[in-house]
């Protein structure tokens, strides 16, 4: 691959303006576990950011409604550019005037891996590339299989548009409404009103300190 997947991301953001992380060289496979991230996103409208690690990457894709525990819901996914590794970590405030402006919480975290016989024949880049994932999440809210098909190939500034559905399996729970019974982040426990809250009070602090010493 000549070109790093990782430069649309890149072109997207001031990395001195955002805390995002820029992301190193594209990493050689990592032995052992796959990860998957889902990130809680407040930016103009609230979605979740579902993330595989793939060929030294996070795949991505914006879940609007995020993800269901009732594998009688579809949920859209449209598919985002691919974010370095260490985004899996990244929970704070983009600014106002950078790509995806709002506040940021890592909402689940955990390993994947491709789904029974699949996981003997097939890579997950196989089956991304064919327009369908069939894999178990090891999460602390997600559990279980879910299924990502691919409805709408992209193309002409257009994003491919697939679906995210859970396998109605043992993890399976109609009931269960993760997204809004647990908000809060699996990495620090706040919400991501709660980031947003903090981020402000620490510049308002800031602020203070600096006029402070200005009149001395
Ligand atoms: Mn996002």
């Amino acid at each position: 691959m000549a070109k790093s997947s990782l430069s649309q991301y890149r072109a997207k953001r001031d990395f001195a303006s955002t805390g995002e992380p820029r992301g190193g060289a594209r990493r050689k496979r990592r032995r052992g576990k796959l990860r998957f991230v889902v990130q809680e996103h407040d930016a103009s409208s609230l979605h979740y950011d579902f993330r595989l690690e793939m060929d030294g990457v996070l795949k991505s894709w914006a879940v609007p409604k995020g993800p269901s525990t009732d594998p009688r819901q579809r949920r859209l996914a449209v598919r985002t550019e691919d974010h370095p590794l260490d985004y899996a970590q990244f929970e704070g405030v983009i600014p106002e005037d950078q790509y995806g402006a709002g506040s940021v919480i890592v909402w689940d975290a955990g390993t994947y891996r491709l789904r029974g016989d699949d996981a003997k024949k097939k890579t997950p880049e196989q089956e991304l590339r064919a327009g369908h994932l069939s894999i178990w999440l090891d999460g602390e809210k997600l559990r279980g299989g879910y299924a990502l098909q691919r409805i709408a190939k992209g193309g002409k500034g257009e994003q491919e548009r697939w679906l995210l559905i859970k396998v109605d399996d043992d993890e399976a729970d109609a009931r269960r409404r993760p997204v809004s019974t647990q908000p809060e982040s699996v990495l620090s426990g706040r919400t991501v009103e709660e980031v947003e809250e903090q981020e402000r009070e620490q510049k308002s602090d800031g602020g203070e300190r600096r006029s402070r010493r200005r009149r001395k």
